[in-house]
């Protein structure tokens, strides 16, 4: 059975539901079970629409987790990917490349910050950042060697890695995973006093997302943002945003940290910065803060390669002229209107900001999920409870408008 699937040829049209059981048995027999999927089996995909391998079409509800905000499978992203795997993709920092220079130019343009230092996925920026917070802490702040604190949030979300679970207040994301990384101070999110009172003279930074995507689209009270970095200010602590999932336009502004006018002392992007083509991420900071890395402090082999580069940029091109963050506005202002119109005993909040908007159910999501599956639309329950509705920001108003029917159908039948 495995090798008959093995040769034969997937075509675009083939309506081929045995396909499709064995490519899910393959995957579940050969592959870790650290997911677990939705049993739709993708065989390609086109801006806001998703192609599965028995030619079935559904709207995409979730975007990778904002990584393909400028659509699935973007021309001009395609285009800068398919012209820059031709002239060379890798060369390592060990020399220099045409394209590292005018990512990091262009993206510095972008946010605002000074400097960029290039990597891959977010955990791994995530992780690059605490190694920049603590290492500005000892040489700069002055904390004695390993004392650096940093304080984080509960319910937060900031990647998979050993030292970031170390943070993480998720109990099955740590668990069995131990020993765990010391230096980390966990506060209740949204609450700027909390922030106040776990700083000591050892507090290098304060790590948060402006918006809590994973924890199921947490919006932190007005003002919050504003409040907590005039409090880093004050006590010269590290105002850091995880701007992973919440920025490139997700929120209806280019970053969430924009809603309050606050420009983080460091900013951590990722997901939507290539567009979902390739893994990129970068930490962005000024001269003062990212100075502290010297040649052979920290590295990767892929980070700031040409191909990364080039992609990115050609994302990032596409988020601002085609003006992501203001139709995420719109749209999202509409989304959201008509999810709230919905009458279901089901529905305990709905919630969001731009075109990230969360309904928490009373009951489990997931067979909820299933159900919008079978209308057409693709979305994925976070936590037990909550529905994240998050499709790219390239949506039209009338696929929005069907997509708002079916979400009102299936909520409303149960
Ligand atoms: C997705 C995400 C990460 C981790 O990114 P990976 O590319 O999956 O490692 C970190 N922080 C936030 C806020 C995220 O949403």
């Amino acid at each position: 059975m495995a090798v008959s699937v093995l040769q034969r040829d997937v075509i675009d049209d083939s309506k081929n539901h045995e396909l499709a059981s064995s490519l899910i048995a393959l995957e579940d027999q050969y592959g870790a079970h650290n997911y677990k999927p939705l049993d739709v089996v993708v065989h390609r995909a086109s801006g806001v629409w998703i192609y599965d391998v028995e030619g079935r079409r559904y709207l995409d509800f979730l975007a990778a987790y904002s990584a393909v905000n400028q659509g699935h499978c973007h021309p001009r992203i395609l285009a800068a990917m398919l012209e820059q795997a031709q002239r060379v993709t890798l060369t390592s920092r060990a020399f220099r490349n045409d394209q590292l220079p005018l990512f990091c130019k262009e993206l510095s343009e972008l946010t605002g910050q000074e400097m960029v230092l290039p990597m891959n996925s977010g955990a791994e920026a995530v992780e690059s950042t605490l190694k920049v917070a603590r290492k500005w802490g000892h040489k700069v702040k002055g904390i004695p060697e390993g004392k650096a604190e940093i304080i984080v949030c509960a319910n937060n979300f900031h990647g998979r890695t050993i030292s970031i679970i170390s943070f993480s207040t998720e109990p099955q994301y740590r668990d069995g995973f131990g020993p765990f990384l010391p230096g980390f101070k966990v506060i209740p999110f949204g609450d700027a006093a909390a922030l106040r009172e776990a700083i000591t003279p050892n507090t290098a930074a304060f790590l948060v997302e402006p918006v809590q995507g994973e924890a199921g689209i947490i919006l932190p009270p007005d003002g919050y943002l504003r409040e907590s970095a005039a409090i880093c200010r004050e006590n010269n602590v590290l105002f850091i945003a995880d701007e992973i999932q919440s920025g490139l336009g997700r929120t209806g502004k280019l970053f969430a940290c924009q809603h309050e006018d606050v420009t983080p002392d460091v900013m951590i992007v990722g997901k939507a910065l290539a567009g979902g083509f390739y893994p990129v991420s970068a930490v962005l900071a000024s001269r003062k803060i990212l100075g502290v890395l010297n040649p052979g402090d920290h590295g990767s082999t892929f980070g700031g390669n040409p191909m990364a580069c080039a992609v990115a940029r050609a994302a990032m091109r596409v988020i601002v002229e085609e003006k992501l963050s203001e139709r995420s506005a719109e749209m999202g202002a509409l989304l959201l209107d008509r999810v709230r119109q919905i009458r279901s005993p089901q529905i305990r909040e709905v919630r969001g900001r731009g075109l990230w908007v969360a309904v928490e159910l009373n009951g489990p999501a997931r067979p909820v999920c299933e159900a919008l599956m079978r209308e057409g639309l693709l979305c994925k329950e976070t936590h037990d409870n909550v529905i994240r509705l998050a499709p790219p920001l390239t949506i039209e108003r009338e696929d929005l408008l069907w997509a708002c029917d079916r979400i009102k159908a299936v909520l409303e039948a149960r």
